[in-house]
């Protein structure tokens, strides 16, 4: 699949894109690319060509795989105070820290989705950094090294410039495990990827908890609510719901 460049912020609701390459029409019609949401417009008989009209940008979103594991690390930022927040630094503080940098984001908070290594590693030195206080759940927050500066609820705001964001705790994966939501997007950790869930065979994981905690928790913010799991490329709650085979059983009646 290829896509046309996609252009500058002037051409917000104009703009088309035409997607090149032989592919499904995307499930729902609200598709994202990058950091752009798209609705999904026309496409020929064969769906060679597809197009795409561009509905927003989000906010200043970065992605990076870290360590070994390849964990998302997540870097939000707001356009207009400069403030942001990092979710998992997993590993390679430097990397997140120049990042950080090259957006000249004030970091105000570092949440913490669940206490495995590959999401924490990096966690206390990017405290030491940023001052920024690190933020997990009670259950989880025996596994980092060091003391949180804050344990998380279900339902908890956690305010970082003009962005409220959610915190959602879904247990499953791991007791404390907790996803993040953010008008139009939810950072699940390892609670959902793209087309499949996390391990529940860890200390402390229930498998029928994951599954519940999703269907009430997860899929009820939206179809067109973007998706940014722990690892693994981004998705959509739509495409989850209706695709995703651990969830298509469960709803089953
Ligand atoms: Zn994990
Ligand atoms: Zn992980």
């Amino acid at each position: 699949m290829k896509y046309k460049t996609l252009l500058a912020k002037k051409y917000l609701n104009t703009f088309l894109i035409n997607c090149i390459g032989l592919r499904k029409i995307p499930i729902p019609a609200i598709e994202w690319i990058d950091n752009i949401k798209l609705q999904f417009i026309f496409s020929t008989e064969s769906s060679f060509n597809l197009q795409y009209r561009c509905l927003e940008f989000s906010k200043m979103l970065r992605k990076m795989g870290v360590g070994p594991y390849q964990a998302n690390c997540y870097i939000m930022g707001c356009d207009k105070t400069s403030e942001g927040l990092v979710i998992d630094p997993g590993d390679e503080v430097l990397r997140i820290v120049e990042e950080i940098s090259r957006n000249s984001l004030k970091i105000r908070q570092i949440l913490i989705t669940h206490g495995h290594i590959d999401h924490i590693g990096a966690a206390k030195e990017l405290r030491d950094i940023t001052k920024a206080p690190v933020l997990i759940h009670s259950l989880d927050a025996p596994a980092l090294n060091f003391p949180p500066d804050g344990h998380l609820q279900d339902g908890q705001k956690i305010e970082v410039g003009h962005y409220s964001i959610t915190a959602i705790h879904t247990p499953g994966h791991s007791p404390g495990g907790m996803c993040f939501y953010a008008p139009g997007a939810v950072f699940t950790g390892d609670t959902l990827f793209a087309g499949s869930i996390g391990r529940t065979d860890f200390a402390g994981g229930n498998h029928q908890q994951l599954i519940e905690g999703v269907i009430k928790k997860i899929f009820p913010l939206g179809d067109d609510i973007r998706v940014y799991p722990g690892h693994g490329p981004a998705t959509t709650v739509g495409r989850e719901r209706l695709t995703n085979p651990f969830f298509r059983m469960s709803q089953t009646p």
